[in-house]
């Protein structure tokens, strides 16, 4: 039992992380806990931030909350992919598909046996997705909900959600109990620290309320008003790994096929995503400002809509990278105020949440032990690390030299250790997760393979299989995979069978 417990946790900002954090904190700790969520309608929230990665399942599972349920609250979709176009060069399409690809045979990983196919078949070989469930279903538009394939070894599907950002909010705000949520609706104006320590003592509101508390949790978007504003954290700037800095996005028309995946497609300096929703497609494009204009990368997002724009596009400006500390004295924080790194794998929701189960595996008492908040910021940045690497590797293991954007990106210097990872692969057909990152080896695998790195040899057990076992353990697999996904309905049917939602 802790001497000095929390009782009092205030979060400012009531974007996807304020909301995350309240109502997961709250569940977590328990009814001790009074939080105080303050945010201002006047500056309102980033508004995107609608395309999820796996991992948000958990979300749901700890606050019990039913998927269908959730999905017509937030008009969502299902995501079992991110497809990638014209990043390797034009034309080029690979896809980044959850979940597993195909089986390990004994300790040997499934790539080096279709690695071998793969070199002895020529072009005639099927590529590493037919492997993929999730692949497959989406070449069809197919969605469904499958533990295991058969009464096979192979896992189902592995899929995530698009959402309405807002939608997405308002639900989580639901979620909370208003006996021990309070909201607070205000500006903050000052922040007031203890003379003795440095801690954040309370917070000032325009109009004069003063908000106190034991633990500060700042989820104030961009601005980051505690953690910078008050505490100083410093900021590592990334640009020169990921020069894209701005954003301009736009809601349209949804038409048909309702896709299960997100779609990013290169452009001349940058990218644009396309996220559908039950009632619209959200889109966007990130570019770089130092080789194109607000204005031609407005024109370049509207001239390849599939829909007619439903509002006016609106621009967005971030620099990419994280807070040198993430968690300072009685302040943590979460969300865009911890740091950004562009939307390309749709990673910060994720962020956000790992960032909460960490808060409450390290929750400190009211003296907030340096201890826990150096481990906490030591896993922090580790998490990003690594997936900073992971998206590098989409703009450095590029072909394209068509334009100066895509010329700078072949230049990019890369960060330690993404070379190494990179060469083992191309060498060796190796790939290992590091530690605890995110990023999984078959992630890694498809976004190597797919940018054009290819390996030049393969694990030795894999040559130990005699020919026409290869072929029937591949063969297998591949129709094992087919006749399952023939069994899925259409995506658009099965969400309309589900979850479709009221207007
Ligand atoms: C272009 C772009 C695309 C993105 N796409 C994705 C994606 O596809 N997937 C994904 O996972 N993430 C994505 N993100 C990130 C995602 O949008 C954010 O992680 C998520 O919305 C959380 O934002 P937030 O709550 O930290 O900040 P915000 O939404 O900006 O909320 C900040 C809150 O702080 C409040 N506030 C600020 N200052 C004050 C003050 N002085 N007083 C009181 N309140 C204050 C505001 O009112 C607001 O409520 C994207 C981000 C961008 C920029």
């Amino acid at each position: 039992m802790q001497a000095n417990p929390i009782q009092r946790v205030v979060i400012v900002g009531g974007g996807t992380a304020g909301w995350m954090t309240a109502a997961l904190l709250s569940r977590a700790i328990g009814p001790r806990l009074a939080i105080t969520l303050v945010e201002s309608d006047e500056i309102g929230t980033v508004g995107v931030g609608e395309a999820t990665i796996p991992q948000i399942r958990h979300v749901n599972a700890f606050l019990g909350i039913d998927e269908d349920e959730l999905m017509r609250a937030v008009k969502g979709t299902f995501k079992l992919a991110i497809q990638f176009n014209d990043w390797r060069r034009i034309g080029d399409s690979y896809l980044h598909a959850f979940g597993d690809i195909g089986l390990p045979l004994g300790l040997v990983p499934f790539q080096h046996y279709w690695l071998r196919d793969r070199q002895e078949r020529g072009e005639a070989a099927p590529d590493l997705w037919s492997y993929s469930i999730n692949a497959q279903a989406c070449a069809q538009h197919r969605f469904g909900r499958l533990d295991r394939i058969g009464s096979s070894p192979m896992t189902g599907t592995r899929y995530a959600y698009h959402l309405d950002a807002g939608l997405y909010g308002q639900y989580l705000r639901q979620r909370c109990d208003p006996r021990q949520v309070r909201r607070v609706e205000g500006k903050v104006v000052d922040v007031k620290l203890r003379e003795d320590n440095g801690f954040i003592e309370s917070l000032q509101l325009q109009g004069g309320e003063r908000v106190e508390g034991d633990l500060f949790i700042d989820c104030s978007g961009f601005r980051g008003l505690l953690i910078e504003g008050a505490l100083k954290a410093g900021y590592d700037d990334w640009t020169h790994w990921l020069p894209c800095d701005r954003a301009v996005a736009v809601p349209s028309e949804r038409v048909a096929p309702m896709r299960p995946y997100t779609q990013a497609s290169a452009r001349a300096a940058g990218w644009q995503w396309r996220i559908p929703l039950q009632h619209r497609n959200g889109n966007g494009h990130v570019f770089c400002s130092r080789f194109i204009s607000d204005d031609e990368a407005t024109a370049t997002l509207l001239a390849h809509l599939d829909g007619e724009a439903l509002a006016e596009p609106r621009v967005l400006r971030f620099t990419t990278g994280a807070r040198r500390r993430f968690w300072i004295r009685n302040c943590v924080a979460l969300g865009l105020a911890s740091g950004f790194m562009e939307p390309l794998e749709s990673t910060s929701i994720h962020m956000i949440q790992s960032g909460i189960s960490r808060l409450i595996s390290l929750f400190p008492d009211r003296h907030c032990d340096p201890a826990l908040s150096d481990e906490y910021n030591r896993q922090t940045r580790f998490e990003y690390e690594r997936i900073r690497d992971f998206l590098v590797l989409h703009y450095r293991a590029t072909e394209r030299d068509d334009t100066a954007f895509w010329r700078h990106c072949r230049s990019i210097a890369l960060p330690e250790g993404l070379a190494e990872r990179i060469e083992l692969f191309r060498r060796s057909g190796q790939v290992f997760r590091h530690g605890e990152e995110l990023f999984t080896e078959v992630g890694w695998l498809q976004v190597m393979l797919g940018q054009g790195i290819v390996p030049q040899a393969w694990h030795p057990a894999a040559d130990g299989l005699p020919a026409a076992e290869l072929e029937g353990f591949l063969g297998n697999m591949r129709t094992l995979i087919q006749r399952a996904v023939a069994t899925f309905p259409e995506h658009g049917q099965f969400v309309a069978t589900h979850c479709r939602a009221m207007g």
